[in-house]
């Protein structure tokens, strides 16, 4: 599909600070853009490209709330921000030259413990709150989730929390979705109270990508209100998703800050994406301005071989490494704290670097049932063209 030279109409999108301040964030759902029809008021479509995006809309929902549209250069055929919001032909790649997709990378399927939780680390359990999100990125691993009503979930989060009351290894846990910022603040406070009555619960995180494209949702004095009062009782975090440097808006910063105000720590998790920030100064912009908010940069994510994902997104190890090393060159010391990491079924592993054609990496996570491997090296054989840990063969230093 060619996005070139469109021109969004975006005159009553004013990504402009005050223009968002005092909306009604649940009213403001209602005007996200999800259908293909609606993207067509702000950018023309021929009608081969209509039925083009149908069929991507059909295989995952689109979801763009106004004023991330509203971060769209419209001026820019390669604009970032669209990519990432925006439905592409691409996404009917489901395999191709980057070699084998999944469905689920992570091996998610496999810990599933039901009541939404998955449970792969012993330390750590993942609760599905919900598989809505405000926004659906065309990147997302979840692929397969996102767009799935499932109120069940949330029904069930009470079993989850007496899961993880029974299994006293658990010394955290993830609130998870979709995006449980999505939720109502009273349904928020239901779920999450009887996390605080767990005593061997060091810390909960609740994953949002809300800050980055709904900020508008932490301008709810309720909702700062309750994750203070929670925070002084259980010390919580909330893991968030720049990609972008434009995404670093006064309207993020202010979502930011209202949380750093009530105590909370915000860790960056991004993924490196071709076409977006696969390029030494942006990555040196993203992660510097991430530190000026605020924000811990905390991991980069290597792109996984998910279908529909892989083909145009994931960027090869062999580049992505020295790409990372180069912009590690030009930040301080907290800029860089990120871990280069690929989270892969047998557990997370951090990518060190090369030494020529080798790349070194150390696994810091290990499923449960291979505490052993947890902590080890590895040595991979890199490739033009390898994207992930299973493309390369092993090697010895
Ligand atoms: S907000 Fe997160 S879970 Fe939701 S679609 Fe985006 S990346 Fe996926």
């Amino acid at each position: 599909m060619s996005l070139l030279a469109s021109k969004f109409d975006l005159d009553h999108v004013n990504p402009d600070f005050d223009d968002w301040y005092d909306i009604d964030w649940q009213q403001e759902l209602q005007h996200n853009i999800t259908s293909v029809a609606q993207l067509q008021n702000y950018h023309p479509l021929s009608i081969g490209e209509v039925a083009e995006l149908e069929e991507v809309v059909a295989a995952h929902p689109m979801n763009i709330p106004r004023y991330y549209l509203g971060l769209i250069d419209g001026e820019n055929p390669d604009d970032p921000i669209r990519k990432l919001a925006v439905p592409g032909a691409e996404e009917l790649i489901v395999a191709g030259e980057m070699g084998e997709t999944t469905k689920d990378p992570y091996g998610d399927d496999k810990h599933d413990k039901g009541n939404g939780i998955l449970h792969k680390y012993s330390y750590t359990a993942l609760v599905v709150a919900t598989e809505y999100c405000s926004m659906y990125c065309r990147h997302c691993f979840r692929k397969r989730m996102v767009g799935l009503p499932n109120e069940q979930t949330v029904t069930n989060f009470r079993n989850a929390a007496k899961y993880i009351a029974d299994h006293p290894e658990t010394s955290n846990v993830v609130v998870s979705g979709g995006d449980p910022f999505l939720l109502p603040t009273d349904v928020l406070k239901e779920m999450l109270t009887p996390l605080l009555e767990i005593p061997h619960l060091n810390f909960v995180r609740i994953g949002s990508r809300a800050p980055v494209v709904f900020p508008f949702r932490f301008f709810d004095r309720e909702l700062i209100d309750f994750l203070k009062e929670f925070n002084r009782k259980k010390t919580l975090f909330v893991p968030t998703h720049f990609n972008h440097p434009a995404e670093l808006t006064p309207v993020a910063e202010r979502a930011v800050l209202e949380l750093r105000e009530a105590g909370i720590s915000v860790n960056n998790q991004a993924v490196l994406l071709k076409g977006i920030n696969d390029d030494e100064q942006t990555l040196v912009d993203l992660m510097d301005g991430l530190v000026r908010i605020g924000v811990n940069p905390y991991y980069l994510y290597q792109c996984m071989p998910v279908a529909r994902v892989r083909h145009h997104f994931q960027v090869p190890l062999k580049a992505g490494v020295d790409m990372v090393d180069q912009a590690r060159r030009r930040l301080d010391g907290y800029a860089k704290r990120f871990k280069f990491i690929i989270g892969h079924d047998i557990g997370k592993l951090e990518i060190c670097g090369r030494i020529d054609d080798k790349l070194l990496l150390k696994q810091i996570h290990a499923r449960q049932e291979h505490p052993e491997e947890a902590s080890r090296m590895l040595v991979r054989k890199l490739t033009e063209e390898g994207g992930w840990l299973d493309d390369l063969g092993e090697v010895t230093l």
